[in-house]
């Protein structure tokens, strides 16, 4: 029998995530404090983040206990499978093996609740009563929604005025799960309100709902703020991904040849590829290819500049070393909405300098071909963002199909499409575009970089 599903027992689920700080070559470039340019103090994040969140940014562990009151709830849909997809491999005609670990099981649909959980839990555990968050498409809106719920916490999402009008299915799947959903710009804030008073029909931004957020958090003593990618111990969670895939792999007496993910902000990715790239550090495989791949329209791995940075469009955050194709860069309305991001992960981005992951950019035509095959051997229709990591692993096997070599291919499949099936509509019916690599915007972009010293 061809076993098709690597599957592990609960008891089998990791009890701790693993932190790769402590084992990197080179340690990662602080993050600095955009008035003073020195690194961040814990306090300096205090007003946003509870205090073991911003302990695991900076930790020297190994490994970070998860506790049991969130590893119950992790229950509720981990340990998730890793899937042999065999119909692939015989459309595509390739001696690869092709295997996915599929993320689209959790209730909202994609890998964001293994972070959005935790974040809550602290959040919580530290007396908070409520949190505030922006969403784009609302992914990460609905993610934390869910995880408010679990955990009695009042939520309060600041959604992108286009998509809120657009994608009502999320903001009503936030609703039902009890959260607040407000289209930004709101009156609200000052921020909102300095919009609005500007121009009553800005369609918002992502920059401007993360001011928004950030603004109404700061303000209230009961409030902290939720991030949902980007930061180190959103990876830090995320790699109960990767720790299960690596056991699922060893049940199935295998190890990849090559891991593929997609990178918006880099927390799926990162949360597969980090546990991996500890076996290329410490010479346990040194030959695995990890593979990042980004639209062709927002390509900062590919095209950006390693650089210091902010991480939203108003400049709140601190700065942060990273890939960037400036703050001030507005991608292109690909449909991946969770790709269309200026800077990237400074985990992801180290790794990466450091030659321990590669990264590749895909033009969206071409993901949602891959999306399109993928549905039609595997029966599941995936987030327009995984149809980039598909389509990195189809390219994978093809070119097994030319060498003959039947290499062990991993895809990080980061959730389903349900809420994007207008995207496959407009493919389906050839009224999708692709969209060139806005180099002119880019350049502009860069050249408002901050000054720090440390620009090299
Ligand atoms: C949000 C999202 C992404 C991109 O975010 P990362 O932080 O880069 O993982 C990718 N896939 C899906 C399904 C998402 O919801």
């Amino acid at each position: 029998m061809d076993q098709t599903k690597f599957t592990l027992e609960e008891k089998e689920m990791p009890t701790s995530w693993y932190n790769i700080l402590p084992d990197l070559p080179q340690p990662l470039p602080a993050v600095l404090h955009p008035g003073t340019g020195k690194s961040v103090t814990p306090d300096d994040l205090a007003p946003l983040f509870p205090m073991e969140l911003i302990m695991q940014e900076f930790s020297p562990e190994r490994y970070i206990e998860i506790p049991e009151e969130l590893q119950a709830i992790y229950r509720t849909w981990r340990p998730t499978v890793l899937q042999r997809a065999y119909r692939l491999e015989k459309t595509l005609d390739t001696p690869a093996k092709i295997f996915f670990k599929y993320e689209g099981s959790s209730p909202a649909g994609s890998h964001k609740p293994n972070t959005a959980i935790a974040q809550a839990y602290y959040n919580k555990k530290e007396g908070i009563k409520r949190l505030t968050t922006e969403t784009g498409a609302g992914q990460w809106g609905s993610a934390l929604s869910l995880a408010c719920m679990f955990f009695g916490l009042e939520l309060k999402v600041y959604m992108v005025k286009v998509s809120y009008n657009q994608k009502p299915y999320r903001r009503i799947m936030m609703e039902t799960w009890g959260a607040t959903c407000v289209p930004s710009p709101s009156p609200d804030t000052k921020a909102g309100r300095d919009v609005l008073a500007e121009n009553p029909e800005s369609p918002g931004s992502l920059g401007l709902a993360i001011s928004e957020a950030v603004e109404d958090a700061v303000g209230r003593d009961d409030s902290h703020y939720s991030l949902g990618s980007v930061l180190n111990h959103v990876l830090l969670h995320q790699t109960i991904i990767g720790l299960e895939t690596k056991l699922q792999f060893e049940k199935a007496g295998l190890y990849p040849d090559i891991v593929v993910g997609c990178v918006g902000g880099g927390s799926n990715f990162g949360g597969m590829a980090i546990p991996f790239a500890k076996d290329k550090i410490d010479g346990t495989h040194k030959d695995l290819k990890i593979i990042a791949a980004e639209p062709e329209s927002c390509p900062t791995m590919t095209k950006g500049l390693y650089a210091y940075d902010f991480g939203d469009v108003a400049c709140m955050t601190p700065l942060m070393k990273m890939f960037t194709l400036g703050h001030n860069f507005m991608p292109p309305p690909v449909h991946a909405g969770g790709l269309r991001y200026h800077g990237m992960a400074p985990l992801n981005c180290h790794l990466l300098k450091l030659g321990l992951i590669e990264a590749r950019a895909v033009p969206q035509m071409a993901t949602f071909e891959a999306g399109v095959t993928f549905a039609r051997s595997e029966g599941f229709i995936s987030a327009p963002e995984t149809n980039h990591a598909i389509r990195a692993g189809i390219d994978e096997a093809l070119k097994c199909r030319e060498t003959g070599e039947g290499k062990t291919i991993l895809i990080a499949h980061s959730g389903h499409g349900h809420f994007d099936m207008a995207a496959y509509d407009a493919y389906l019916s050839n009224k999708l575009e692709d969209y060139q690599y806005p180099e002119d915007l880019v350049k502009k972009a860069l050249d408002s970089l901050p000054q720090t010293p440390d620009q090299s």
